[in-house]
């Protein structure tokens, strides 16, 4: 069966990705901080909203910002989004737990939670990392049960650190959040306004693919200076 995708709404993106964020599956977006993982969100979900499609958008980090959005889409669109702020990690189980409502009740086309991992972070410790790992599983087998049942795409961020054996930035939360994403961007800043999008892990694409793209007043598009690859 042919794979559905979603626009990304960002040219680059939708070439990189062969046509958008696929249906079915989680896609997780991770990289340092300013690499661009809320905006590539905001992007989507402005695709979206603006195409009448309804996108469930829980922000956990408060960054979503309306003004941001409606320099992308239009001030209408910014009603079907539906916008839950979380403020600790028990909050955000409850709400990923919840969706399966808001779903049914609304017919939600994107889900999208940004950042899946920073109030993980806040909440893992020494003595708690298998239990918090285990809430971080269920939340990752909810999600991934839900777009795979309501044909969805899902959209995760993730923080990174740097990983001093590896030599090279590990995910927050490392094999738990990979084991569940289907695909696997990693964002990285190239100059000011210039971003870099790269293909870590995917079922159908070859790793290692990459596109650049610009962050602009009206989102995310080609950089024309330096090419597409
Ligand atoms: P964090 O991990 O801190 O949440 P992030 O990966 O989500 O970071 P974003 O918030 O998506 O990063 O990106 C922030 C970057 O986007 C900043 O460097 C900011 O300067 C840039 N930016 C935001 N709006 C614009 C704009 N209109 N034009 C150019 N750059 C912009
Ligand atoms: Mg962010």
């Amino acid at each position: 069966m042919e794979v559905e995708r979603v626009s990304t709404g960002c040219e680059p993106l939708d070439t990189l990705l062969n046509g958008g964020v696929e249906k079915g599956v989680i896609s997780n977006f991770y990289g340092e901080s300013g690499s661009g993982k809320t905006n590539v969100c905001i992007q989507v979900a402005a695709e979206v909203a603006e195409n009448g499609g309804k996108v469930a958008y829980i922000d956990s980090e408060a960054s979503f910002s309306p003004e941001r959005f409606i320099q992308i889409a239009s001030e209408d669109a910014l009603d079907n989004i539906f916008l839950k702020d979380v403020t600790d990690f028990d909050q955000q189980d409850e709400t990923i737990e919840g969706l399966e409502n808001l779903v049914e009740d609304k017919g939600i086309d994107l889900v999208v939670v940004d950042s899946l991992v920073s109030l993980y972070r806040l909440k893992v410790n020494g003595d708690n990392a298998q239990e918090v790992n285990q809430e971080l599983s269920q939340q990752l087998s909810t999600l991934s049960g839900l777009a795979r049942n309501y044909n969805l795409p899902v959209m995760i961020t993730n923080q990174v650190y740097t990983s001093f054996d590896e030599d090279d930035i590990e995910l927050v939360g490392r094999d738990v959040p990979k084991y569940w994403s289907k695909c696997l961007v990693k964002l990285s800043q190239t100059d000011k306004d210039v971003r870099k999008a790269r293909i870590a892990k995917h079922r159908s694409l070859p790793e290692g693919k990459e596109v650049r793209f610009k962050i602009t007043d009206e989102g995310l598009v080609k950089d024309s200076a330096g090419g597409l690859f």
